[in-house]
């Protein structure tokens, strides 16, 4: 029986960027996967204390848009119907009554961050991690974590600087897909 090799992506998606679309579109390439699931964060508890985020459905209707059309991808608003703090060891269980393998999919910024998620213990035992590079620096993996590099030429882009740079129609262009424009002006008016 072949395995049913999943690769997880989740985010916060405030909004979905050229970053997001090339870490995709890099997973893909490794043939690791046999189907990629994108999740929105619905309360994506560490962002959630650091200020406000743009509303779930918006961020998800922004995700689908912007990542429609690339090889493997599903988008899954499986955290936003999930009531309480989006934690991605939930998630990983729901998906293993469905896949024999489960790996996250993560920017190389959050690497060293791992430890403290939620059950990180629980999550390690049950993960492999499929690390992206982002500019700024080398990632480090916590120890004990079974890790392995995509390999990606960086995109020095970040939601946070789309939100704080407050590009106009013709910047935003450079940064996420066209699609996800009318949604974001939309907000932000
Ligand atoms: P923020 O600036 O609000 O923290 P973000 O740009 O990091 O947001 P998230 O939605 O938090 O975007 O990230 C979802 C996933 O995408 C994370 O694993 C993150 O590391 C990864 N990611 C985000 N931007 C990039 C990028 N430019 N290159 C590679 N991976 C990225």
């Amino acid at each position: 029986m072949t395995l049913r090799r999943l690769g997880l992506f989740g985010g916060t998606f405030d909004p979905p960027h050229f970053g997001h679309v090339a870490a995709l579109r890099a997973a893909a390439r490794t043939h690791r996967f046999n189907r990629i699931e994108v999740t929105v964060a619905g309360d994506p508890y560490q962002k959630s204390v650091q200020g406000a985020v743009r509303p779930a459905p918006l961020r998800l209707a922004m995700a689908v848009v912007a990542f429609e059309g690339l090889d493997l991808v599903e988008v899954s608003d499986r955290e936003i119907r999930r009531a309480g703090p989006s934690y991605t060891i939930d998630t990983v269980r729901e998906l293993l009554e469905e896949a024999d393998e489960v790996d996250l999919i993560i920017g190389a910024d959050l690497a060293s961050q791992l430890d403290r998620w939620h059950e990180a213990a629980a999550l390690r035992s049950l993960v492999r991690v499929g690390v992206v590079p982002r500019p700024g620096g080398q990632s480090v993996m916590p120890s004990g974590w079974i890790s392995y590099e995509i390999a990606m030429e960086p995109v020095d882009l970040s939601s946070t600087y789309i939100r704080d740079s407050h590009p106009n129609r013709a910047n935003l262009r450079d940064f996420v897909p066209d699609g996800v424009i009318p949604l974001y002006e939309g907000f932000r008016g």
